[in-house]
């Protein structure tokens, strides 16, 4: 059944990883005025000539930190962010009161994903976004190894205007931090406590529920049908060691997880294996994600185990992943204002759009 053809969505739903995190699923879309549904417009140029991340220009940014394969004629080179958000030098940060302040001391770097100005990632082929991962899971390594104050590096990317992307050119970030940040550590203390009462992991058994659960169910009065859940239903892509998965909870209308299928609390642990299969799980998303919403943009980031002693028994009960979070909205005053986000289409449509999208490989 369409979309149309439902009756409108409207529930509160708790996200069971971090139940403080609820999204209005509302499917009436009366919360927003509709989008049109043109495509945003992207920059597709191979080579620009002012592009301080195109070949050739590789003077306009500070030195390189790494460049794979080599500096010359290098495909993925990372340097150091011109206007970085956490710096080497304490800032002296002041605390009176209740003003509490620590020092933003860390790292902050940039990932340029390919020589290819515009080039988005399910049009990269499948060899270059496994050294892309492996460009992350090195310098995520470096980084742990380098300064005991860092608690975690997070790498993360911006793409499109929509999703705060200033520099058209491809590319990732990474910033090494000296907090954790709070999303990641309500996660982990949640999943904790689930694994400390179930003794199992909360990650792996949502995907155990979005590869093997079937239910339907009914009002206890009417006998009438109130949902039926299929098996897959919330998959949109599985490969050999990676899945994709539509939270029932979805933040945002096209967000997507992918997970590695076997229990890993740390993304530096990511096999040569994993890391062709996650390239192949993450280009197959991308390319259903660009065809359902059009040009999409979108930020996605890393969870993986911090380097901190506070978490150091999260091992069994925290599963790494990468959220995908494409951006069609911009949050309303009453998301602002009551903390829930606001989702104007069904996690459980947007799934079956995204699968239904054929791939030509
Ligand atoms: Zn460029
Ligand atoms: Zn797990
Ligand atoms: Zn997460």
């Amino acid at each position: 059944m369409s979309e149309k053809e439902q009756a409108p969505l409207r529930e509160i739903r708790i996200n069971p990883i971090v139940p403080s995190e609820s999204v209005l699923v509302a499917t009436a879309r009366a919360m927003r005025p509709r989008k049109d549904e043109e495509p945003a417009p992207r920059d597709t140029r191979r080579h620009v000539e002012r592009c301080p991340f195109c070949q050739g220009n590789e003077a306009m940014t500070p030195p390189t930190i790494m460049a794979v394969p080599g500096e010359e004629n290098w495909q993925i080179r990372m340097v150091e962010n011109l206007y970085p958000v956490l710096g080497e030098t304490a800032g002296g940060a002041l605390t009176f009161g209740l003003q509490q302040a620590i020092d933003g001391y860390g790292r902050h770097e940039v990932i340029i994903d390919n020589a290819v100005h515009g080039i988005a990632i399910h049009e990269m082929d499948e060899a270059h976004l496994a050294l892309l991962f492996g460009v992350y899971r090195d310098r995520m390594a470096q980084l742990y190894a380098s300064d005991s104050r860092i608690r975690y590096v997070l790498v993360f990317k911006n793409f499109g205007p929509a999703a705060g992307a200033s520099i058209a050119h491809t590319h990732s970030q990474i910033i090494a931090m000296p907090v954790v940040p709070e999303n990641l550590h309500n996660e982990l203390l949640n999943s904790r406590v689930h694994y400390q009462k179930y003794n199992q992991c909360i990650f792996c058994s949502l995907i155990d529920e979005a590869l093997t659960f079937e239910a339907t169910i009914y009002d206890r009065v009417s006998g009438e049908i109130r949902r039926k859940i299929n098996v897959g239903q919330y998959v949109v892509e599985r490969g050999e060691h990676f899945i994709a998965i539509k939270p029932f909870a979805s933040r945002y209308e096209w967000e997507v997880h992918i997970l590695p299928l076997q229990h890993d609390s740390d993304f530096l642990n990511i096999s040569d294996a994993q890391r062709a299969d996650l390239a192949r799980v993450m280009r197959r998303t991308m390319a259903r994600l660009d065809a359902v919403v059009g040009g999409v943009q979108y930020n996605y980031f890393l969870h993986s185990l911090p380097r901190s002693e506070a978490y150091a028994d999260c091992q069994s009960g925290f599963h790494w992943h990468l959220e995908i979070c494409p951006r069609t909205s911009i949050p309303t005053g009453f998301e602002l204002g009551s903390g829930l986000f606001v989702n104007t289409i069904s996690p459980e449509d947007a799934a079956q759009q995204l699968r239904e999208v054929s791939l030509e490989s």
